[in-house]
């Protein structure tokens, strides 16, 4: 009892921390409008919402959900008051601000903490009754038939395994599992632990049934991990309700994912900070300016520890076992979608900055900035405009070629 009530009190203490400014460990873009200067977008803004809520719906909130106040700001310069409340779910801080004519009400924010934890319950391989947990537990034995949103959110996580040929594999759980990065029981396995988690990964061993939206994983041992993908589908699916309650303007961020909806009221674009991968929480090296966009970074510096001068980071390669390494420390991801800037941030990773770069290239959709352990900041050609550096620290270089 004494450890929980301790355990309550540090998150209690984090969460106050949040709300004075500092970002949870697991940030990898922080919101700011601290430095930027903002432009003017190309619309106006659209109407603020209303939220209407029929008065018997209710959100039915978990009772140990750790979860602040409104914070409430009228705020001159974009002509509005906005009404900002965090929580700590999903393993992460979560922070929801919506920009409108008057305070958003505290049912917009109870339905928003309501489906974060909705998909948390059903997505989380670490939660026994998940449906992700029950198709690893009838790995070898028997398909599983998934909800829609599940379904969907697999394919999602196929197609990422398909395009980075591997690298990225949502069958990554054994290793994972293993390594136990981010958790108490963290440490460097033995080759032959390794060897027999490798051998249990394989996205090409999931048997679907579209009919049924069935999940079938063919090896006994095998587990699904959606981790690096999830926070940015239920990002988007924040947004979504944001939208469908009559809100146009408002910023997300999902322990560093950050996702923008619409622009500021007055029209100004968004000023999102990129974590500065060798600082503080709160340290940046530089202000991207969007509007009705996702910004999802991965990198070395969220989940590690540190043994005999040798980093260990969550981002681990399925084809080495090992977490990996090549001269990257952090890519973010602009993108329409937050769940393809998750998927790919994780997935360039792996690649490395040749691959990844070239790959970047060839999609019109995203655009992409690319941190290495020189401090040398990569990007492509979209972010020209958009990026804005703030720290002397690092070389801005802008467009890469692979002789550097
Ligand atoms: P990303 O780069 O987006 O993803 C890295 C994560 O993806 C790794 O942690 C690993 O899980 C997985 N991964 C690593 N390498 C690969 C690869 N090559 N291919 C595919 N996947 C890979 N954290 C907690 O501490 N406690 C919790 O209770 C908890 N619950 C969660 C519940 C849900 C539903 C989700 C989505 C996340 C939860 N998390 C929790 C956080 C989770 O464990 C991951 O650390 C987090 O999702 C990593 O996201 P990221 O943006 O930091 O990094
Ligand atoms: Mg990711």
């Amino acid at each position: 009892m004494k450890g929980r009530l301790a355990i309550w009190m540090l998150c209690v203490a984090l969460i106050l921390s949040a709300c004075q400014g500092s970002v949870s460990e697991q940030t990898t873009g922080s919101e700011t409008d601290s430095t930027a200067e903002t432009e003017k977008g190309v619309e106006t803004g659209g109407e603020t919402g209303t939220g209407i809520y029929a008065n018997d719906e209710v959100f039915e909130l978990p009772g140990d959900l750790i979860r602040s106040n409104s914070t409430v700001v009228d705020d001159n310069k974009t002509q509005s008051i906005i009404t900002s409340q965090e929580s700590y779910q999903i393993g992460t801080y979560i922070k929801i601000s919506i920009y409108a004519d008057e305070q958003a009400p505290d049912k917009l924010f109870d339905e928003i903490f309501y489906t974060i934890d909705d998909y948390e319950k059903r997505i989380s391989k670490n939660i026994e009754t998940s449906e992700v947990d029950a198709i690893n537990a009838a790995a070898g034995i028997e398909p599983v038939a998934v909800s829609d949103d599940l379904w969907a959110l697999i394919l999602q996580g196929l197609t990422y395994s398909e395009l980075s040929d591997g690298k990225f594999d949502i069958t990554i759980g054994p290793l994972v599992d293993l390594w136990g990065i981010g958790t108490d029981a963290a440490r460097i396995p033995a080759q032959t632990e390794i060897d027999a988690a490798m051998a249990m990964i394989g996205y090409h061993d999931i048997e679907l049934d579209a009919a049924n939206h069935s999940v079938y994983l063919k090896r006994e041992g095998m587990k699904l991990d959606l981790g690096a993908i999830a926070k940015g589908y239920i990002a988007d699916a924040i947004k979504q309700v944001i939208l469908n309650r009559g809100y146009a303007h408002a910023i997300i961020n999902l322990g560093g994912n950050v996702l923008t909806v619409g622009t500021k009221p007055n029209s100004d674009y968004w000023s999102v900070g990129v974590r500065d991968p060798n600082g503080g929480q709160s340290d940046i090296v530089g202000i991207l300016k969007l509007r009705d966009n996702s910004i999802v970074s991965s990198g070395i510096y969220e989940r590690f520890f540190i043994e005999n001068g040798v980093r260990y980071h969550h981002i681990l390669n399925p084809y080495t076992g090992y977490p990996e390494q090549n001269h990257l420390v952090s890519i973010s991801i602009v993108s329409e979608k937050s769940v393809d800037g998750d998927g790919l941030s994780t997935s360039l990773f792996v690649m490395g900055l040749d691959e990844a770069y070239a790959y970047a290239e060839t999609r019109d959709d995203i655009e992409v900035l690319f941190i290495t352990d020189e401090n040398k900041i990569y990007y492509t050609d979209g972010l020209a405009e958009v990026f804005v550096p703030t720290n002397t620290l690092y070389e801005v270089v802008g467009a890469y070629t692979k002789s550097e």
